[in-house]
């Protein structure tokens, strides 16, 4: 961080801020222009929100953070780009994840034929939720252990990883007992004692975008995960609220080359509830992967019309084969594998 005293500051009021300064246990570093002067801190003050606080002193006009404030998340830490697999699968490479399933887990026949019909597509992960955050108490809450017990089956039956969402820490066992990756969803992204929790499991995670979570507050949910100790997380937009209704969320496209400069983490991209319409999901995931998503995450549903949870954005299983045909050709112009 800099300080940036006011114009007019004595000496003493100079002395006085480095003084409180280097209490914190850093070393000051002073540029004195012709009107106003600077206390640089020296050494790596993230997280030290007191330095903030000397703002309030008469003395001080402004102070500035420097450095991003999540270290292990930013690119500044660690240049290269994010790589690892899971249950197999290249993820932040070049190959593209597309993650597909239905929206929740509902029966056995469903699941399978919608897993079955999705490998055959191309999909390199199932997802389907077998603990559902919604919104109303009344709707469908999902089949709980018996859906990741269902999902387990599927992954069997396809070998695709399963990743589902997990959304309670006292959860966190059962859930990583059946998946390959935990999902984390956009409701829970700043439930800072699930992210503890989760990053102890030692299993990859899905961390999506709170629907009004700032990419930076983003970042430092990621970065929990990564200071406990839990290296493989991948970031996914899933869109953000803004004042259009004439779709479900408004997919903030711009994240994925802001994460890009700023992290090193793979990101997706879910244009199925960023657009809440499944007519509005192709074009949208071709826009992700065309912004420079390492991935895509679409709910395919075998009969949408009759789906307990987000019927409206799922694709029927023709639909999203023909899209992957679609995207294939795409990926390549981009240099990305699919
Ligand atoms: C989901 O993936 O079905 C889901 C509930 O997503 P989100 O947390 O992004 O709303
Ligand atoms: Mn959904």
């Amino acid at each position: 961080m800099i300080i940036v005293m006011k114009p007019g500051s004595t000496d003493a009021d100079i002395e006085e801020v480095s003084r409180r300064v280097r209490a914190f246990g850093f070393k000051t570093h002073l540029s004195r222009g012709e009107v106003r002067t600077i206390v640089g801190v020296v050494g790596d003050d993230r997280g030290k929100e007191q330095l903030l606080a000397l703002q309030s002193l008469e003395c001080v006009e402004s102070v500035v953070r420097i450095l991003q404030p999540f270290k292990l998340a930013s690119r500044e830490a660690h240049p290269e780009d994010t790589q690892f697999q899971v249950h197999g699968v290249p993820v932040g490479g070049k190959q593209i994840v597309v993650m597909a399933g239905p929206c929740s887990v509902e029966s056995r026949e469903q699941l399978m034929e919608v897993a079955t019909k999705a490998k055959a597509a191309g999909a390199t992960f199932l997802r389907g939720g077998a603990f559902k955050p919604r919104t109303s108490p009344y709707a469908f809450q999902g089949l709980e252990e018996e859906g990741l017990k269902l999902l387990a089956d599927a992954r069997k039956a396809t070998g695709l990883p399963v990743v589902t969402e997990v959304m309670q820490p006292d959860k966190v066992d059962v859930v990583a007992e059946y998946a390959d990756m935990l999902q984390i969803g956009a409701r829970n992204v700043q439930n800072f004692s699930l992210l503890k929790r989760v990053a102890e499991s030692g299993k990859p995670v899905l961390l999506k975008r709170g629907m009004s979570t700032t990419i930076q507050e983003w970042l430092l949910s990621a970065e929990y995960l990564l200071a406990g100790g839990n290296p493989r997380v991948i970031l996914c937009e899933r869109g953000i609220r803004t004042f259009e209704t004439a779709t479900r969320f408004t997919l903030d496209l711009n994240a994925v080359p802001v994460i890009k400069k700023l992290s090193h983490l793979p990101v997706i991209v879910d244009p199925s509830h960023g657009t809440g319409h499944w007519e509005y999901v192709a074009a949208m995931a071709r826009a992700g992967l065309a912004a420079g998503a390492d991935g895509l995450m679409i709910e395919v549903h075998n009969k949408p019309e009759e789906a307990l949870s987000d019927g409206p954005q799922s694709l029927k299983p023709d639909r999203f084969k023909k899209l992957m045909d679609e995207l294939r050709p795409l990926a390549q112009i981009l240099g990305r594998i699919l």
